[in-house]
Formats: structure tokens, sequence, C-alpha cells
């Protein structure tokens, strides 16, 4: 359901010509590797649909996504597109991806066994080696017995080999090297079989991390992939939303659940309607551990005091002149200098949970 902006709380713009840049960073970084998108979480929040034809459009064929339904809604933008699914098979659902042409990333010998007998060789699918992360992917051993099967592996239609990293974002740690040296020796084992192994940061790590196939998510909406370093990406979201109301605030008066902030000398609140059940993640509430998170209004950058609540933030704008901003004035709560990467560090987590949790009470406008 799409939302007019004049009745949503906010809206959430997001720039597709900006993504697609961002896709040919990453590209042109992993060369001759082939170089795919991951979208899952709807697209991390942008949208399954406009993220895949964008990406489509700049050159990406191959996709991974999460989960069968993403891969069935993914299917429906993209035809001809190449689509794992990165949680595996579900158990019994088989004909389903068949039926959607999607490729699960087998990731234990049952789902292999369970892929061979329904396909029988005519469908393909990824095989999903661990390496060190220890979440989904067969051991070291597993791969060992799998791999003296020959007839197994054809009739697993495998034509990928992938493993994850661990740590990919922090280019100093010395599992990126150890995953490299475990993956090369499993590459031994599979030798016919192509291989992905990064995901965004892995991107950066290096040629030798590229392998065959790049699997990056965040750095293509925005969001920055590294531990320690810039962000080197485009941002691709930006949120704005109207001040509802502004309010005269006596020094000594609070402001908001919990009266978590009290004004030291008469001041202005502007009111803006958009909170934690839009993505506003509660711990960006005054106050924040590295400065209170703020907002952009009439170019100046505001915080944002009290509490955050379900619907609303307040924001302290006494510093803007009398007249400056009024109900209706437009509020900028993610854009014009102000990320994804600041929330998330201000709010203690990581862009990516950001990203997915914009919710779905905007109205959302794509650009290009
Ligand atoms: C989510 C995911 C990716 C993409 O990771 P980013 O860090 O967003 O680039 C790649 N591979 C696997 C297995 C994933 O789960």
């Amino acid at each position: 359901m799409s939302i007019p902006a004049e009745l949503a709380g906010a809206t959430l713009t997001i720039d597709l010509a900006a993504l697609a840049a961002n896709w040919r960073t990453v590209r042109d970084e992993v060369a001759p590797a082939e170089c795919g998108a991951t979208i899952k979480a709807d697209g991390y929040g942008c949208g399954t649909a406009e993220v895949a034809r964008a990406l489509w459009e700049a050159g990406c064929r191959t996709f991974f996504v999460a989960l069968p339904m993403e891969g069935k809604l993914l299917r429906e933008t993209l035809p001809e597109a190449v689509i794992y699914v990165l949680d595996g098979l579900f158990a019994g659902q088989a004909a389903f991806y068949i039926e959607q042409g999607l490729r699960p990333a087998l990731a234990s010998l049952e789902e292999i066994s369970e892929w061979a007998e329904t396909t029988a060789g005519q469908h393909k699918a990824a095989v999903h080696v661990d390496t060190g992360i220890n979440r989904l992917g067969l051991t070291r051993a597993q791969a060992e017995a799998l791999a003296a099967d020959d007839g197994l592996v054809q009739r697993a239609g495998l034509c990928l080999l992938m493993s994850h990293l661990q740590s990919g974002d922090d280019a100093g740690d010395k599992i990126n090297a150890t995953q490299l040296e475990r993956f090369a020796a499993l590459r031994e084992l599979f030798a016919a079989l192509p291989a992905s192994l990064a995901n965004s940061p892995g991107s950066f790590l290096g040629k030798a991390f590229a392998h065959d196939l790049a699997r990056p998510g965040v750095a293509l909406y925005g969001g920055n992939p590294f531990a320690d370093k810039p962000n080197p990406f485009r941002p691709v979201v930006r949120l704005v939303s109207p001040v509802l109301q502004v309010r005269d605030v006596a020094a000594g008066e609070s402001v908001g659940y919990s009266a978590t902030w009290t004004a030291e000398k008469p001041s202005r609140i502007a009111i803006i309607g958009a909170g934690y059940a839009d993505g506003i993640n509660r711990h960006l509430s005054w106050p924040v551990h590295d400065g209170p998170a703020e907002v952009v209004i009439a170019g100046v950058r505001c915080p944002i005091v009290g509490r955050v609540s379900m619907d609303m933030i307040t924001v302290d704008v006494t510093g803007l002149g009398a007249g400056a901003v009024r109900r209706g004035t437009e509020a900028v709560l993610l854009g014009d200098g102000i990320s994804v990467d600041d929330w998330a560090r201000r709010a203690g987590t990581i862009p990516y949970e950001i990203l997915t949790s914009l919710g779905r009470r905007y109205a959302k406008v794509y650009s290009s």
C-alpha cells in the first residue's frame, strides 16, 4: 500500500541512483569477479521491487535473499534473475523453490539429501560451508563426506560453493586470513564449483576475497560496512517529517515520558510525528552517551530531548530564531549530514538494524 505524504508522519525518500552508484563501486572493487546483491529484509528496508529493478538496470544479475518468501517477491519483479536463498532449504519446501526458480544455499547434509531427492540433479543450488562463524554451513568433515560422494554432488545440482565471514568489517582481524585459508582448502574439494565469500566489507579486503561472486548488502543501501573506516558509500535514505506543533516550555518544566529532560531555561520544543514504531530507536532518547541525537530544522542541527515515544519525538529548537519553525516546517531526520551510521552509533547499534527497522508507516518516494 502506498501512503500519501500529506497523511503520513514522515516521508522516506530512497535514492535509487545512489543505490546503483554504490553497487557499481563494489562491482569495480571486486572485478573481474561478478558482483551480486543481497536484498533480504525488504531490500534492507528500502523496498524489494524498486531496489531489484534499479540494480538489474545497473547490470546486477545474481541476488541473495534470506527467506523463500522473499525469493518469491523478488521473482515477481525479476523473472530472469538468479536468486539464492541464504537461509537454506526449509523442510518440505523444495517444490516451492523449484516452482519459483530459487536456489537454496544448502547448509547441511540433511538439506543436501532432501534437495537431491526432490530435484535429481535438475535444479541448481549452492552449498554453504562454515569457515569460522559457526552459523550455517557444513563443517570441514561434512564437506569431505559430500565431496567423496560424486553422485550426491550431481544430484544436488551444486553450482556454487559459499561461506561467510565472521569479522569482515575489521580488516585487522586475523580471522579473515584464517577463513580465507580454510575456504581455499574447501575449494580444493570442489574444484569445479565457482565460489563466493565476500559480503560488503569482505569485498574490500583484497582481490583474494572476491573469488567468483560477491554478495554485498548494507553498502548498497549507504550503511558503513566498516567498523573502523569512514563510509565511502553514498547515502540512499532520506527521512523528512513535518513539525506537528511548537510549544514553549518554562524553565524547570520537563518534556516527555518519565520526565528525563528538564528545561534549564525557557525553551521552545518542536514535536515531530515519528517515533520508535517508525524505526527511530528508543535509544536515541536523551541523554545519549556521546551527545544527543539530532535532526536538522531550517539548516540547523537541533537535539532530540526527552524520550523517543512510539509516534513522536521532541526536539529543542530554542536556538532557532522565533518564527523559523512552526507547524508544517520540515525536519530532516536522516539526510543533510545525518547518516544511518550516526543514528546507529548513538543508538548503540549498527546501520543494518536502523535500515531494516525503518517502519511501514512512512510515505515512500523513490528518486533516480
Ligand atoms: C546478509 C548477508 C550478506 C550481506 O552482508 P552485508 O554485510 O550486508 O554486505 C552476505 N552473505 C550472507 C550469508 C549474509 O547473511
